[in-house]
């Protein structure tokens, strides 16, 4: 029987605006044009994981409103388990309201809404949440205790643990010490250690960091430039695929859905890179989260 993911984290309705300019306080201006999609990292991850194949459980938290009702459907549609998709009857959805320049440079406002809710007292109504699961995902868009408590619990259940640290917090040792697989980008893993990177040997000592804190190993993303993996035992540099970029929106969330799906598989490690370093790639090539996740 193949083995199962279980992705933790949030959905968040995106309102993209394409506006003409930033605008000043008690300014009111007009957008280009407006369009509403299903996005949150939680989400975007847990799709990326189905899309490749990978048998996936989403336990997430959506608000009893007319956006949670069309996500629940729409997650469902795509093949992950109702069972574990969470109503909050005081919370709204969450939502992220994206304004998008001609220059291309985005201002997002987020709500966590529901996925602020997502508690330690959810994760323990599912007594059967572990059941047949090998591999754990997480992220950083609901709060920081549930995602602590349930990364100890996969550890209790024998799962391996993937930890994509975003947004950016600072994060305590006893929490990194449950996580197998830490993967953050560029930015996440110079705030994670306080060490910036300014030419490509400092990424080993950053490495370095994360790993004398107790994390088992590392694989830094480089957007265009591929990964850096290192753990005890070695390290290595991982080139890109050259595609032709149209928007590199959640290509660390396909990286890590590809990720999870292949070390539930029992690949090899580099395969799994390479897997995972392709569906980076992918979505990259089309525009928008969800739509972009490759199959
Ligand atoms: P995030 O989206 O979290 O900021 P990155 O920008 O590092 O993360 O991208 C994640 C992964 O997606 C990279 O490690 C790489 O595999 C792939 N990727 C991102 N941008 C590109 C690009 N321009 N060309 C090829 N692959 C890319």
């Amino acid at each position: 029987m193949a083995r199962k993911i279980l992705v933790l984290g949030s959905s968040n309705v995106d309102l993209i605006l394409r506006i003409p300019r930033f605008h000043q306080p008690g300014e009111t201006i007009t957008a280009d044009n407006a369009i509403t999609v299903f996005g949150g990292k939680g989400a975007n991850q847990a799709i990326s994981a189905k899309r490749l194949g990978g048998r996936v459980r989403f336990l997430s938290k959506l608000g009893d409103d007319s956006y949670g009702k069309s996500y629940r459907k729409y997650l469902i549609e795509n093949g992950l388990p109702q069972k574990f998709l969470l109503k909050d009857r005081k919370f709204p959805t969450g939502m992220a309201l994206i304004e998008v320049n001609p220059a291309g440079e985005n201002r997002i406002i987020v709500s966590p809404g529901a996925n602020g809710s997502l508690s330690r007292k959810d994760l323990r109504r599912f007594p059967q949440l572990w059941q047949g699961v090998n591999v754990f995902v997480a992220q950083l868009e609901i709060p920081l205790p549930t995602v602590k408590v349930a990364l100890q619990a996969a550890k209790d259940h024998g799962a391996l643990t993937l930890l994509n640290p975003s947004p950016s917090v600072p994060l305590c040792s006893d929490l990194l010490s449950f996580v197998d697989f830490l993967v953050p980008n560029e930015l996440e893993a110079e705030s994670l250690t306080g060490i910036k990177m300014k030419r490509d040997r400092d990424l080993p000592r950053i490495a370095n960091r994360l790993l004398g804190r107790g994390v088992k190993n590392v694989v830094i993303t480089l957007g265009p430039q591929g990964l850096f993996f290192k753990n005890t035992d070695e390290e290595f540099w991982m080139k890109a695929f050259r595609v032709k970029v149209v928007d590199t929106t959640a290509a660390g969330d396909a990286f890590m859905g590809a990720l999870a799906c292949g070390l539930s598989g029992g690949e090899p490690l580099r395969q799994v890179l390479r897997l995972a370093n392709a569906a980076g790639a992918l979505a990259t090539t089309k525009l928008g989260a969800q739509p972009s996740l490759p199959s």
